[in-house]
């Protein structure tokens, strides 16, 4: 699994994430949920080796991917909107990284993929004819296809109105489970962290204040800041 220990991140004087350590076991999903600016994206982009540590490691089963560059870790990456191939159809945007495969495994894994993410007849469409949640899907099915050693995922609902959000939270929650996916998912909507994730990170200021299951969480708030942001957003 994944284990960030002590990891730290400055942007000259801005320490944007501050001495933060937690692990995602395999299958395990957890949230980074916090307000603006508490360090989610920064977190989520340095495991993904876009962004380097000032302090700190992040491994993956015991190696240290500190020299490991973004497209070796072998994570699959899902951002806020704006990252299909807008040229490509839909189809061809999930096989993106199967090149590997002969055609005929190709076309079965991309139909699967498709079917997964509930988009089957949706292959010859092109970005700009689908709505933002279909394309969130593709999204998914596309960072799913090469099947990554985990997901990372920065607000990937956040683009979409909020009866939608919802929806597709509960949708995505049910495809992680059912691919059995390890994912880190970055969120500042505390009720879709507790729909997607098994425990949940708690940030403040580039700190973790706690880590826990939703339950607990609500339950037993380890901060006034906890508590305040739980109830604040609720
Ligand atoms: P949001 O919910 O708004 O996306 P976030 O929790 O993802 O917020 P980050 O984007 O990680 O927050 O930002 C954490 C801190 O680091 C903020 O103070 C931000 O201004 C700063 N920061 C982020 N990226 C940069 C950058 N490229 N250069 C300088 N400062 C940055
Ligand atoms: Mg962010």
């Amino acid at each position: 699994g994944l284990e960030v220990s002590g990891a730290s991140v400055s942007y000259g004087q801005t320490v944007a994430v501050d001495d933060v350590s937690l692990t995602v076991s395999p299958g395990e999903v957890v949230a980074l949920l916090g307000p603006s600016g508490s360090g989610k994206s920064t977190l989520l982009r340095a495991v993904a080796g876009l962004e380097p540590l000032t302090a700190g490691t992040v491994s993956w089963d015991g190696e240290d991917l500190a020299g490991v560059k973004v497209h070796r870790r072998g994570f699959g990456l899902v951002f806020q909107d704006g990252q299909l191939f807008p040229t490509m159809t839909v189809e061809r945007n999930v096989a993106y990284g199967l090149s590997a495969l002969p055609k005929a495994a190709r076309r079965q894994r991309v139909a699967e993929l498709l079917d997964l993410v509930g988009l089957a007849g949706y292959g010859s469409r092109r970005p700009t004819e689908l709505s933002g949640g279909q394309a969130q899907r593709v999204a998914l099915a596309r960072s799913l296809a090469p099947s990554p050693r985990a997901l990372l995922l920065d607000e990937p609902l956040s683009a979409l109105d909020t009866g939608l959000r919802r929806r597709l939270s509960d949708d995505l929650s049910r495809i992680l489970r059912a691919t059995g996916t390890t994912a880190l998912y970055v969120t500042h909507d505390h009720q879709e962290a507790f729909t997607v994730a098994d425990r949940v990170a708690v940030l403040d200021h580039g700190r973790l204040l706690q880590l826990d299951g939703p339950e607990a969480l609500r339950r037993a708030p380890a901060t006034r800041e906890v508590a305040a942001f739980l109830g604040a957003t609720a």
